[in-house]
């Protein structure tokens, strides 16, 4: 089968099977053949590796997959693409395409099937609308993982990489970073694509940690205290998490912490380190 990070090749299996792209479904189909192969080396996919799929579209970075690891499981939501990618993936045996939203799928059972339970990679050029629930859901559900190497919005992948103190630093950073280690890989321009976002796009590499960076006694609180912080950015800590129905503490309380943890009363949430909303979790 010819290699469909070539943009012609792409194009004749779109016309081929007449395939109008969707608009809902976050499509833009990759046509770069040096990204691919950049993604596949970020990932360090080897013959060990059973690879998790997200979104195949008509099975490009598929190919590349199959090439390299010993196991791959795609899953796709769109139906018309699946007779697309029985065609463009018939040469491969280790290609398992399911139809169905990533969001419903039980990913524990095909890493069960697939894989003996073991740690799978998940690699994928991510539907953009939905970036954020499908990586938290990866990390929350605790389904066994190496890494997830994604293609996301440049923004979203700056979002998940910086520190405190940075316009971008909220949730997701303090989230992704709790259970793994994020690297940019590559800045991705529009033009690598078919069609063609109106955004940047860049590769980022979450490894998981073996072990958090912090200990709690309460992930659930943990999260819950980051939501609060971060709900109300321009709100100090001691009025926003006071403010939050879900934790259930008092200014007198959040007060009497930072204090512990010898902070002044009117700090917000975006100068604070993931090490520090540990402290402060353990101390309410
Ligand atoms: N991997 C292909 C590539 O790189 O050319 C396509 C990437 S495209 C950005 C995202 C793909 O995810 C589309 O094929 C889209 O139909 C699929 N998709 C969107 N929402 C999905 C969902 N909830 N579950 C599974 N696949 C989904």
């Amino acid at each position: 089968m010819a290699n469909l990070g070539i943009p012609q090749n792409t194009i004749d299996v779109l016309q081929k099977h007449n395939f109008h792209f969707q608009k809902k479904y976050g499509q833009n189909f990759l046509i770069d053949t040096s990204v691919l192969e950049r993604i596949i080396s970020a990932a360090e996919i080897t013959e060990e590796d059973c690879v998790l799929e997200i979104g195949p579209g008509i099975g490009t970075m598929t190919q590349y997959l199959a090439e390299a690891a010993g196991e791959v499981v795609a899953v796709e939501i769109d139906k018309a693409l699946i007779p697309i990618l029985e065609h463009t993936l018939s040469e491969y045996h280790n290609v398992t395409i399911i139809n169905d939203d990533i969001l419903k799928v039980d990913i524990h059972q095909i890493v069960e099937e697939k894989n003996a339970g073991k740690p799978i990679k998940v690699v994928a050029n991510l539907p953009y609308y939905i970036t954020t629930p499908i990586i938290m859901g990866l990390f929350e559900s605790h389904v066994p993982l190496k890494s997830i190497t994604i293609m996301v919005q440049k923004e979203v992948a700056d979002r998940m990489q910086v520190g405190p103190g940075t316009k971008d630093y909220g949730a997701l950073s303090l989230a992704v970073q709790y259970y793994a280690k994020p690297e940019i890989v590559a800045n991705v321009p529009p033009n690598c694509f078919i069609p063609r976002p109106n955004v940047g796009s860049a590769v980022i590499r979450l490894t998981r940690y073996d072990k958090p960076p912090v200990e709690v006694a309460d992930e659930r609180k943990l999260f819950a205290l980051i939501r609060a912080s971060f709900n109300q950015r321009r709100k100090t800590l001691v009025n926003g998490l006071a403010n939050a129905a879900e934790l259930h503490v008092t200014k007198e309380q959040v007060a009497a912490a930072l204090e512990q943890m010898g902070l002044p009363a009117t700090v917000r949430g975006e100068t604070f380190t993931l090490e520090q909303f540990a402290e402060l979790s353990k101390l309410l």
